[in-house]
């Protein structure tokens, strides 16, 4: 019996990266996948993937930073798969830019994306999770960024340490509830993604996190071979099968707490 047999679950941030891992591992594991992004041509991309490796999906262009999107997405998705059990808050963006520097609308932008954006989720799928009745999972993706300060990246640092509280408050909200629902983070450490490439487009900040990190651009092998004691970069299927776990009933007594996958980078 596969572990998420008969569960529906959105993925956000599904066309790149640990989102389009995420929606894969949910799926092979037999959960119907709702996945979501800004980015159509590589949401249906992943779509593709999905169906094309025998599962069971769709997909919504979807901004997390709108409420409207939001309620139209948790509602399709109970149209279409039948109810609600997992959501995956992983859509995100790193900025690049030493504080100094930052526009406020650059500031705005990062708490709105990756802070704002787990809140609208959480704040629209609980009362679908409830009404589908079966208890369930919320899985918000932060980063080590959320438990440790990094140089030019103080906005995404000032999210993702955002996104870890607000999913323990949760945490013990949804318990207070009674209402089955588990809300965990979880802590990326160098992850091989195109979010790098995407970094390094915010000039000075981005310069502050190379220094800081030893590395004279951007890779993720590079950082990681300098800073993560495992000595290389993970890849996004080490992320999504920790999502998974944590999706799963085999975490039944795991809520409000924090999985690190990080090649020992907080160690
Ligand atoms: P990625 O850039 O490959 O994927 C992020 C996805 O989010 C993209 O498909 C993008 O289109 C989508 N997105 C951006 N803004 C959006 C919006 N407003 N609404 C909906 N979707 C939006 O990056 P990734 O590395 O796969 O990142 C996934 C998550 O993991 C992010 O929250 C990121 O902060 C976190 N993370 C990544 C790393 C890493 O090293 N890659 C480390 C720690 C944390």
């Amino acid at each position: 019996m596969r572990r998420l047999e008969g569960r529906v679950a959105i993925v956000t941030g599904a066309a790149s990266g640990i989102g389009r891992a995420t929606a894969a591992a949910l799926a092979a594991e037999g959960a119907a996948v709702m996945a979501t992004d800004i980015d159509v041509a590589g949401g249906e991309e992943t779509h593709g993937l999905v169906r094309a490796a025998g599962g069971h999906a769709a997909f919504l262009a979807h901004d997390v930073t709108s409420e409207e999107q939001w309620i139209a997405v948790v509602t399709a998705t109970v149209e279409r798969f039948g109810g609600l059990d997992i959501l995956v808050n992983n859509a995100g963006i790193a900025t690049g830019m030493a504080v100094t520097d930052m526009p406020l609308e650059a500031w705005n932008r990062q708490l709105a994306v990756n802070l704002t954006g787990v809140f609208l989720g959480a704040k629209h799928a609980i009362p679908a999770i409830r009404k589908t009745g079966r208890g369930g999972a919320i899985i918000n993706v932060s980063s080590v960024a959320g438990l440790e300060g990094a140089a030019g990246l103080a906005g995404y640092c000032a999210a993702k340490g955002g996104v870890r509280l607000f999913s323990k408050a949760l945490a013990k909200e949804c318990a207070a509830a009674r209402d089955g629902i588990r809300v965990n983070s979880v802590h990326p450490g160098i992850i091989d993604t195109p979010i790098w490439s995407r970094i390094d487009e915010g000039g000075l900040g981005a310069e502050a996190f190379r220094a800081s990190s030893g590395a004279n651009r951007l890779s993720p092998d590079l950082i990681a071979a300098q800073g993560a004691p495992l000595g290389f970069a993970g890849q996004p299927e080490d992320i999504a099968r920790g999502i998974v776990y944590l999706a799963s009933d085999d975490s039944r007594y795991v809520t409000g707490s924090e999985l690190v996958i990080d090649g020992g980078w907080t160690a």
